[in-house]
Formats: structure tokens, C-alpha cells, sequence
């Protein structure tokens, strides 16, 4: 038996297979509803500003700001024993937010604000995460 214990992964069904398909190639995508504008994340069929079933993957330019963060002391999952860590929620500049990584910074360095760019991770041969850098 392995003492290695990999970390869980997005279910790739639906859109969030199609969210994650773009990561796999590098792109940062997020739904743009096409009658109001407003871009959304976590993916649905619904604008919730307007109501319309109508939108697009629209392109993210991939740059935003730490919104807020947790950090972590304790592992809850054998998978997470790297610690202390933080998940961080990143406002894009396109309104969206994302519950994410933000390497190169300790926890206890991340402030509100902080500048930060998307790369991308493989975490898994079907998975590609979306992860941010400051810069
Ligand atoms: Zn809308």
C-alpha cells in the first residue's frame, strides 16, 4: 500500500469538464453572459444579473488581485500535509472570482490587493489548475 495520497480534483462533467478543458490548453475562460456582459464563475446556465440563458466562454486576460484567503494549520485531507498553506480567492480584473493557489508567496505574506497572474499547473494528466504568481 502507498503512503502517497494524491489530492482530490475537479469532476471533470458538464461545464466544469468544459471550464477545464480550456485550463488544460492554457487559457483561462470564463463565462460571459451575452445579453448583460457580466462575466461569471463557477460555471451555470444562468445570468444571475439578468436572467439570460444566453452566454460565451469569453477569454480572461488573467490578471487580478487576492480578495481574501484561508489558511491552513491542520491537513483535512492526506493529500495536503505541505503546511501551513492558504486558498486564496482571486478577483479577475473581468469581475470573476476564483478559489485558487497563489505560489511564491507564504501565507503569511499574502495581503489584500496583491497583484497576481494565472499559470497553470498540471496536477493530473486530464487536469490542468488554473494557479496565480504575484506580479
Ligand atoms: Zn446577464
Amino acid at each position: 500500500m502507498s503512503d502517497v495520497f494524491a489530492r482530490p480534483l475537479p469532476k471533470l462533467q458538464g461545464l466544469t469538464a468544459e471550464f477545464y478543458a480550456f485550463t488544460k490548453r492554457r487559457e483561462l475562460r470564463f463565462q460571459r453572459c451575452t445579453a448583460c456582459g457580466v462575466w461569471r464563475h463557477v460555471p451555470r446556465l444562468w445570468c444571475a444579473a439578468c436572467g439570460s440563458e444566453a452566454w460565451e466562454w469569453a477569454r480572461s486576460a488573467g490578471e487580478g488581485a487576492v480578495y481574501a484567503w484561508s489558511v491552513t494549520h491542520k491537513p483535512m485531507h492526506p493529500g495536503f500535509l505541505d503546511l501551513p498553506y492558504a486558498t486564496v480567492v482571486v478577483e479577475l480584473a473581468e469581475g470573476p472570482r476564483l478559489l485558487t493557489w497563489v505560489r511564491d508567496v507564504a501565507p503569511a505574506d499574502l495581503r489584500i490587493g496583491l497583484p497576481v497572474r494565472v499559470d497553470f499547473e498540471d496536477a493530473s494528466d486530464a487536469v490542468t489548475l488554473p494557479i496565480f504568481r504575484p506580479r
